[in-house]
């Protein structure tokens, strides 16, 4: 039943033995959050998932308003929603101002700030979309599963943008390849961003399926590695696509997903990790870092493709 939540502030009585031996009065104040937030066995069926967060759920909202008032007190999704809203809207401003923020190389121009900008925006999308989806769960079942749907797609954007962004450069000097391999990504992307939200394929006989889409998605980053080894030569691959940083940036993000899997550590100490430390806001926190590792291979591809590759060509 949705709670009805009024702006109110209750105060209760409790009593207590004063250092004199007689009985004194304190007052407890408990504010409007302390009535909106529930335990997980207050919890409806539909909001139970983790059965190792005890408690700071929000309850059932049914209103907007109320989501959004839940940005202002501390719970258990409080950390979701920051740890990508912060860093979602961080990325947006990349994308104002990155003028000024990117390197200029003499040969820099629109190609490399619409590029970069794909990747940025792509970041901005992904994490803003999941922060949404972590603020309006607690709305009502539709909203939670069409917040659940974005936060998907805001996956797919992510990893799609961040293929093209880093194959631009990879391929700076053979389109054909660029081309090719940015068609396989925006197929591969569109698969699975029509399996996350067609209601046909969300259904629990499609998630293997579904899984196996996302894997072979970001799997198929190999492609174009294995295309660069074969042409270029492993040095050559190595400081073009910038493969150490996108290992790394794969091993974050597998790290990350394996630990919200096994749901480390709330585990192994349920209710202890509720509001800090629990297993999805570990795999949050390790998703932005992954984007950051990109951004970084990223912006090392674009400065090579401009001191070393273009000047090269140049020349030659
Ligand atoms: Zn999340």
């Amino acid at each position: 039943m949705p709670s009805k939540v009024q702006k109110r502030n209750v105060s209760e009585t409790v009593g207590e033995q004063g250092r004199n031996g007689k009985s004194r009065t304190i007052k407890v104040h408990t504010t409007t959050k302390d009535h909106i937030l529930c335990t997980w066995n207050e919890l409806p069926d539909w909001q139970k998932d983790n059965e190792y967060i005890h408690g700071g759920y929000v309850r059932e909202t049914n209103n907007f308003t109320q989501c959004i008032n839940s940005l202002f007190y501390l719970h258990n999704e409080s950390v979701n929603i920051y740890s990508h809203l912060i860093p979602g809207i961080s990325a947006l401003f990349l994308v104002l101002v990155d003028k000024y923020v990117v390197p200029r190389f003499p040969t820099t121009n629109f190609n490399d700030y619409f590029f970069l900008d794909v990747f940025f925006f792509g970041m901005f999308t992904c994490l803003t979309m999941s922060s949404t989806f972590h603020c309006l769960k607690s709305h009502s079942p539709p909203v939670a599963k069409f917040g659940n749907k974005l936060d998907y797609l805001g996956i797919v954007v992510l990893i799609s943008t961040s293929m093209v962004s880093i194959l631009y450069y990879g391929f700076y000097d053979n389109s054909l390849m660029f081309y090719t391999f940015s068609a396989i990504t925006l197929a591969f992307g569109t698969a699975c961003a029509v399996v996350s939200l067609e209601e046909k394929f969300r259904s629990r006989e499609w998630r293997p399926y579904r899984a196996a889409m996302f894997v072979m998605f970001g799997l198929s980053a190999l492609l174009p590695i294995g295309a660069g080894l074969v042409r270029y030569g492993a040095h050559e691959t190595w400081t073009r696509i910038q493969v150490k940083w996108i290992v790394l940036e794969g091993v974050f993000y597998i790290f990350g997903a394996f630990l919200y899997g096994v749901r480390f550590p709330e585990k192994y100490g349920p209710g202890r990790y509720d509001i800090w430390g629990h297993s999805h806001q570990i795999f949050h926190v390790l998703v932005v870092v992954a984007a950051l590792c990109h951004m970084t291979g990223l912006l090392k591809s674009y400065a090579y493709v401009h001191t070393v590759m273009i000047p090269h060509m140049t020349v030659a």
